[in-house]
């Protein structure tokens, strides 16, 4: 009896998992920044809020925009190739066989057993197999435009939320401290997961985000108060 082992691959949902990181990421940089710049040039609480809340509905409605439109063009890339393969298999059916094997030989099958998984494949679910095979298109991958936008704004609403969040709860006097330092605490803490979830070492991720986020709220901040000294 084969032992069966099972295997969890994780492909599908790491792919949306970092882009949702990634959408918190952009949401908090870009809220907090935005906070802190309006609040650096001495505007009062309820505008810096008004422009927070602005900023996140923007943002999300932005991310919203750009995730759909560059996912759709993607589907409709898919789409396009899976219709032009759909009639080579309907015109040149020996070729698409023929073209189908050499794949599997190229992947290392013998060139006999090769035609014989082609044959198999073609017989049972011909457009799946030259999708996947020759096209590299699989289901689990496929391009999804409004799950992609769904996801997109909505981590990107999460993330501005946790700055607007302090926004709410912080005094005038204490809102730029605050703010920044729980903002950078939610970045390396963002940072770490996106960088754990790739793989790749956490230290060296959580650096990367702090040091660009601080830097967009520096220099957010700094023009703030360039603009409400000359105001
Ligand atoms: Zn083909």
């Amino acid at each position: 009896m084969p032992v069966r082992h099972q295997e969890r691959h994780l492909t599908g949902r790491i792919s949306w998992l970092r882009a949702a990181v990634l959408g918190a990421n952009d949401g908090i940089v870009s809220t907090a920044s935005l906070v802190l710049g309006v609040a650096a040039a001495h505007s009062t609480h309820s505008n810096i809020l008004v422009a927070g809340v602005a900023g996140l509905v923007a943002g999300a409605m932005s991310m919203a925009a750009g995730e759909y439109v560059s996912v759709h063009s993607q589907a409709d890339t898919e789409q396009a190739e899976l219709a032009r393969e759909r009639v080579e298999l309907k015109t040149d059916d020996e070729s698409e066989h023929k073209e189908l094997t050499a794949i599997y030989v190229a992947r290392g099958l013998d060139p006999s057993l090769a035609k014989q998984v082609a044959e198999q494949l073609m017989a049972h679910d011909a457009i799946g197999a030259h999708a996947l095979d020759e096209l590299g298109i699989s289901e689990t991958l496929s391009a999804r435009p409004i799950q992609a936008a769904l996801v997109s704004a909505g981590s990107f609403a999460v993330g501005a939320a946790l700055p607007l969040l302090v926004t709410v709860i912080a005094s005038e006097a204490r809102l730029i401290p605050l703010v920044s330092g729980t903002s950078l605490a939610f970045l390396a803490l963002l940072g770490g997961v996106a960088a754990r979830v790739g793989g790749a070492g956490v230290t060296v991720g959580a650096i990367r985000v702090l040091f660009w986020g601080a830097l967009a709220m520096a220099l957010t901040a700094g023009v703030g108060a360039l603009f409400g000294t000359v105001a």
